[in-house]
C-alpha cells in the first residue's frame, strides 16, 4: 500500500470502506466485490508503476473507468487491487486535418462529445450511459450503440492507442495512421478485451461530421416482422439514416410508469421503432416521404424540432434505467442475424415462462444490428436458470451471447455457446502470452 501511495498520493490510494464502496457494486447493483484498494493514477507511467508494482506483490487487478459496464467486468473478485482510470481525464485539441482528437482513458464519452462537436464534428459512437461511461471502457468493452448502423462500434473509431501490459511495459502508437499494414492489428486486439489484456491510458479516436439537421420518427407496428421489414426500404431510400432503434408495448409502458411521458399514440401497438436522420440540410421531407410509403407501418409521429426530438427518444433511452427501478434484472444483450430476430422475440416469453413462470422480460434494442436487450424481472432466484434458457435459445439461432456488453463476470459460463474450443484456446494463449501470471481482471472471459 506505501508503495502504491508512493506512485500516486496517499489521497489516491482508498482504503476506508466508505470511499471504495461506490467502485464495489456496478450500475445494475447485480455485482460487488471487495477490493483491497482503489488505486487512482493519473498518467500512463504511474498506471505502469502501479501495475509493476502489483505484478511484484502478484496482486490481482481489477480494471474499472466509468462503472456503467453492464456484465461485472470492472468490479472486482474479492481481495485485488482495483485500478481507476477516471483521473486519466486530458482532453487534446481536435486536428481538422486529420478529424481525429486524443483524450485520456478516462474521459467520459460526452465530454468527448462536447470537444467533438465545439470543433464542428462528431463522435461515432453514441448510448445513453454517455455522461459517465469512459473512452477506456467504450475502447475495452468495444461499445456499440445507437450510431452503429452509420459508424460501426468503438473498435471502427481507434486510430491510436496507448496501453500498459501487467508487467508495467507501455504499447503506444498515437500517430493517428489510418493506414497502416504492418503485422497485427494489436489496438483491434485490446479493443473489446474487457480488461484482460492491458489497461488503455490514452486513445487517438476519429470523429466524424456533426451534422445539426436531424429529424426522428417513432414508427408502430402489429409485429416485429413488420418493423424487420420496414427496415432495408429505410436504408436505402434514406442515406441519412443515423440510428434504428425497436422497443416494445410492455416496455413503453415501463418508461411511461417511471417517465410520466403521455402515451405517443392514442393505441397501444406491439412493437415500435425510433428512427432518426441526421445530415447537412433538413431530412424531415425525405424522411416524411420514406414513412409514407412504407408497408406495414400502424402509426407514426415524426419529429422536426429538438424539444420533439428530444421527447420521442426518451421513450427508448429511459428505457434502462425504467427497468433498474422496477428491480434487478437478469440482464443479457445478445444479437442474432437479423432474419432471425422475429423468431427470437416470439419464442423469448415462453422460453422465460418455461423456467421462471412468474418473470417479466422486457427487451428492446438496435434492430439494424440484429442486437436485443433481453430484461427479465421479477426471475427471483433463478437468474442462472433464465440465463441459460435463454441464451441457449440465441445459440440456436446462430447468434451471440454478448453483442455489445461483453462477456463480463455475468457470462463466462456461456462462452463456448458463441465459441468453439479452438477459438477460447485461441483466446487463452493470447491471454497466457499477454498476461502469462493472470493479474488482470481474474474471472472476466474466461472460467
Ligand atoms: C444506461 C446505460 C445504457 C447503456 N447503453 C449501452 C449501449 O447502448 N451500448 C453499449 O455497448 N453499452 C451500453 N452500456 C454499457 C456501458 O456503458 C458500456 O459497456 C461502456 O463501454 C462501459 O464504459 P465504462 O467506462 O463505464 O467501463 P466500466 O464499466 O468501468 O468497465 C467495463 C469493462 O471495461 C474494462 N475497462 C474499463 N476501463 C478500461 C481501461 N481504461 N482499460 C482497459 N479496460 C478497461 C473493465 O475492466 C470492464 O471489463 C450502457 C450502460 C448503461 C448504464
Amino acid at each position: 500500500m506505501k508503495q502504491l501511495a508512493d506512485i500516486v498520493g496517499a489521497e489516491h490510494v482508498l482504503t476506508d470502506p466508505d470511499l471504495k464502496a461506490s467502485y464495489e457494486t456496478d450500475w445494475t447493483q447485480r455485482f460487488t466485490g471487495s477490493a483491497l484498494c482503489v488505486v487512482r493514477p493519473a498518467s500512463t507511467e504511474e498506471v505502469a508503476a502501479v501495475l509493476r508494482a502489483c505484478a511484484a506483490e502478484g496482486l490481482k487487478v481489477t480494471v474499472q473507468g466509468g462503472n456503467t459496464g453492464l456484465v461485472g467486468g470492472g468490479v472486482p473478485a474479492g481481495g485485488d487491487v482495483l485500478v481507476s482510470l477516471t483521473r486519466l481525464s486530458t482532453l487534446g485539441t481536435v486536428d481538422p486535418a486529420s478529424a481525429q482528437v486524443t483524450v485520456g482513458a478516462g474521459v467520459t464519452l460526452a465530454a468527448l462529445q462536447g470537444i467533438a462537436r465545439d470543433a464542428g464534428f462528431d463522435v461515432g459512437v453514441d448510448l445513453a450511459a454517455r455522461d459517465s461511461a469512459t473512452i477506456g471502457g467504450l475502447i475495452a468493452t468495444n461499445a456499440g450503440g445507437i450510431r452503429v448502423l452509420r459508424y460501426g462500434s468503438m473498435r471502427q473509431q481507434v486510430v491510436g492507442l496507448t496501453a500498459v501490459l501487467p508487467d508495467g511495459s507501455v504499447f503506444s502508437r498515437m500517430a493517428g495512421l489510418e493506414k497502416d499494414g504492418t503485422g497485427y492489428d494489436l489496438m483491434g486486439l485490446i479493443a473489446g478485451s474487457e480488461g484482460t489484456l492491458a489497461i488503455v491510458t490514452e486513445a487517438r479516436v476519429r470523429l466524424v461530421p456533426r451534422f445539426r439537421a436531424r429529424a426522428v420518427a417513432l414508427l408502430a407496428f402489429s409485429s416485429t416482422q413488420a418493423a424487420v421489414d420496414v427496415l432495408p426500404g429505410l436504408r436505402s431510400s434514406l442515406p441519412s439514416l443515423a440510428a434504428a432503434e425497436l422497443f416494445y408495448a410492455p416496455g413503453l409502458a415501463l418508461v411511461r410508469k417511471h417517465s410520466g411521458l403521455a402515451a405517443p399514440f392514442p393505441e397501444e401497438h406491439e412493437a415500435y421503432l425510433l428512427v432518426e436522420c441526421a445530415d447537412l440540410t433538413d431530412p424531415t421531407s425525405l424522411l416524411v416521404q420514406a414513412v409514407e410509403t412504407a408497408d406495414g407501418l400502424v402509426d407514426a409521429r415524426i419529429a422536426d424540432d429538438a424539444a420533439g426530438q428530444r421527447a420521442l427518444w426518451a421513450y427508448r433511452e429511459t428505457h434502462t434505467e425504467s427497468i433498474s427501478a422496477e428491480g434487478v434484472p437478469v440482464k443479457l444483450d445478445v444479437s442474432v442475424p437479423v432474419r432471425s430476430l422475429p423468431s427470437l422475440v416470439e419464442r423469448l416469453a415462453p422460453t422465460i415462462a418455461g423456467v421462471a413462470p412468474s418473470a417479466r422480460p422486457i427487451v428492446f434494442g438496435h434492430v439494424n444490428e440484429g442486437n436485443l436487450h433481453v430484461n427479465v424481472l421479477d426471475a427471483g432466484d433463478l437468474h442462472e436458470e433464465v440465463s441459460d434458457a435463454v441464451l441457449r435459445l440465441v445459440a440456436s439461432l446462430d447468434g451471440s451471447i454478448s453483442s455489445e456488453h461483453g462477456v463480463g463476470r455475468a457470462k463466462v459460463p456461456w462462452l463456448s455457446l458463441s465459441r468453439s474450443t479452438v477459438e477460447i484456446e485461441t483466446m487463452r494463449s493470447i491471454k497466457a502470452a499477454l498476461d502469462p501470471h493472470g493479474l488482470l481482471n481474474p474471472g472476466v472471459l474466461f472460467p
